[in-house]
């Protein structure tokens, strides 16, 4: 990369360590860890590292490429972890990884390798976020495996061990920022996420998710509308379960309603855009049918947010995605959106999904809903 690129403000520094690939959870019926026997060919684990080596491939060989600088992310130590996590929790893990493996919960194996990818990941994300507020940058992307927003302070959910989000979080707080807003548009609930700041009314949690409810013990979190936060954090955890197909432009009414007047109202000093592919039209894992245009106009609308209130700073944490190609594609869109780039760089190669613009409607109940506890609140203070 050449000097004059570093000094221009709109650079996309993104974090990455090859030894992310090593954690393997093989093949199996979907996400079970298991084979009944009944099929010839058998698909890979959801997350598995060609999800990631694709998304790594368009970032260095996309139209996006000129906008990127790379660095190199590292692993955690283990006293990082126990900002967000308990020492038991840390230890119970890396005792697991000593000991040859371990499953956690469903989908979720540590295996030989697992341990150490985790830890790159939690450190390769608190390195994106030190990049920041060391005033380096303005825009870091921490390309992680595995994803980390399901796990809580003492437990593994969803494919994940280390809250890498949380983790960063932590880190912003402990730095300085006296307000963090962190937007999961993951598919799936960011409950780790919210769990670890429940009760924190200096950590605004938003999550865009489908409706799927809890999951069993692993993640008892409904992700329902009427989880806002608890004591000191009531009306700091802004829940949006949307239905299945709500598309782009529901999403986008979603951000337009919900989400941008929740941040204006918090006035964040740093915000994190924790993104999931998996909320994608094509994922096996979720069903929102977000498009590459969607997924860009979120990364547009991000960007305006931290222009206005964190002084242009934001961090971008990559949490699920499954569809190994079109995963990628809308990553791509995405970071434009981030990039805030007058006009997209790459096409959709597979938008031909039709919208049900009905499915914006659930955004105006759930509006009511929080305008409702947040004036509420307000009266109380
Ligand atoms: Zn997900």
């Amino acid at each position: 990369m050449d000097s004059s690129k570093s000094e221009d403000a709109n650079i996309l520094h993104v974090f990455w360590n090859e030894g992310m690939l090593n954690h393997d959870l093989g093949t199996g019926l979907f996400d079970t860890l298991e084979d009944p026997g009944f099929l010839e060919v058998l698909e890979k684990h959801p997350e598995n590292a060609d999800r990631i080596r694709n998304m790594l491939s368009i970032l260095r060989k996309g139209p996006i490429a000129p906008y990127i600088q790379w660095h190199t992310g590292r692993a955690a130590y283990l006293s990082e972890l126990y900002s967000f996590h308990t020492p038991e929790y840390v230890d119970m893990l890396a005792k697991a990884s000593t000991a040859g493996g371990k499953t956690l919960c469903h989908g979720t194996r540590l295996n030989p390798g697992s341990w150490e990818a985790a830890l790159l990941a939690a450190g390769t994300t608190l390195e994106a976020m030190h990049y920041i507020l060391d005033g380096h940058g303005k825009l870091s992307y921490a390309l992680v495996r595995p994803p980390g927003h399901h796990a809580q302070p003492t437990q593994a959910d969803g494919y994940c061990f280390l809250n890498n989000a949380g983790l960063a979080v932590q880190l912003a707080v402990e730095s300085g920022c006296k307000r963090v807003a962190v937007v999961d548009i993951d598919v799936h609930y960011g409950n780790g996420t919210a769990e670890g700041f429940y009760e924190r009314d200096d950590v605004l949690t938003i999550s865009l998710h489908m409706n799927h409810g809890s999951w069993g013990p692993s993640h008892l979190q409904t992700g329902l509308h009427d989880e806002v936060g608890r004591g000191k954090g009531l009306g700091f955890n802004l829940n949006v379960p949307l239905p299945n197909g709500t598309g782009d432009k529901g999403y986008e009414h979603a951000m337009h309603e919900l989400v941008v007047p929740a941040i204006s109202k918090f006035m964040p000093e740093m915000i994190l855009l924790v993104i999931g592919q998996d909320s994608s039209a094509f994922d096996p894992n979720g069903r929102e049918c977000l498009t590459m245009e969607g997924y860009r106009k979120i990364g547009q609308i991000m960007r305006q947010q931290a222009d206005q209130f964190s002084g242009g700073r934001l961090l971008v944490v990559q949490e699920g995605g499954y569809h190994i190609t079109y995963a990628a594609y809308c990553l791509h869109a995405t970071l434009e959106g981030v990039l805030s780039l007058p006009h997209p760089l790459l096409s959709d190669p597979l938008a031909y999904y039709p919208e049900y613009d009905m499915y914006s409607e659930r955004v105006t109940f759930i509006k009511n809903y929080w305008q409702g506890l947040i004036s509420t609140t307000d009266k109380s203070n």
